[in-house]
């Protein structure tokens, strides 16, 4: 989750933990010990007060899904939080306790491969290739499709299609987020913390679905 609104989390990376970025050793699963919090914290960078809560996260996530005990934990770029399928990597800036929550929930669900992780993979791609190619299609249909109503039904239609091609990305980090909050025994300060990188989802994911309804919307 960033803190950043103008870096959205990447769960689908392609790109590995550097080897400085990868504490040696440290798995998610050391989470739930005294001596891996300990050394996850020193790590990230984080107070020794905060080991409780996230030795007591850490218990809960690998209680309802044991298999993430493998997944490597590093440390990223401010900005970089995220989960890997990929390379089953977790990577966060800090140790904020909700951020490291938000991005075990998406571990829990993606680690292991899923046609749910297939449908997430192909929501990603689309919006991606959707965030290139909106303005020049607009631009496009705009100067080729003469009548007024075709090219408004064209337009509600691209709008329509792309944002169900996003939905699936943005309810898997809204999952994310609610599962972070669930599990929280501070929900203010976690909703706080969290939120923003929620809304940074929605505002990259729905720039096409947007560009295309304000398009087909007779702004001229
Ligand atoms: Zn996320």
């Amino acid at each position: 989750m960033p803190t950043d609104l103008n870096l959205p989390e990447i769960i689908l990376q392609n790109k590995s933990l550097t080897s400085s970025e990868v504490t040696p050793g440290l798995t998610f699963g050391d989470l739930a010990s005294n001596p891996g919090v300990t050394k996850f914290l020193k790590a990230l960078g984080g107070n020794q007060s905060i080991s409780p809560e996230i030795k007591s996260l850490a218990l809960k996530y690998l209680e309802k899904n044991p298999n993430i005990k493998d997944v490597e934990v590093g440390k990223v770029p401010k900005g970089g939080d995220s989960f890997n399928w990929a390379t089953s990597q977790l990577g966060v800036s800090s140790s904020d306790p909700d951020v490291l929550s938000h991005e075990a929930s998406h571990a829990s669900r993606l680690k292991e491969e899923s046609l749910y992780r297939d449908l997430l993979g192909m929501s990603k791609r689309v919006v991606g290739l959707n965030n290139l190619v909106t303005i020049p299609a607009i631009l496009g249909i705009r100067s080729f499709v003469g009548d007024l109503g075709t090219r408004d039904t064209i337009l509600k239609t691209l709008a329509g299609v792309s944002a169900l091609a996003a939905a699936p990305n943005l309810v898997e980090e809204t999952r994310a987020t609610a599962e972070a909050l669930s599990h929280s025994d501070d929900k203010l300060r976690t909703a706080i913390r969290l939120a923003p990188g929620l809304a940074s989802h929605f505002a990259h994911d729905m720039v096409a679905p947007t560009a295309y309804y304000l398009a087909g919307s007779n702004l001229d």
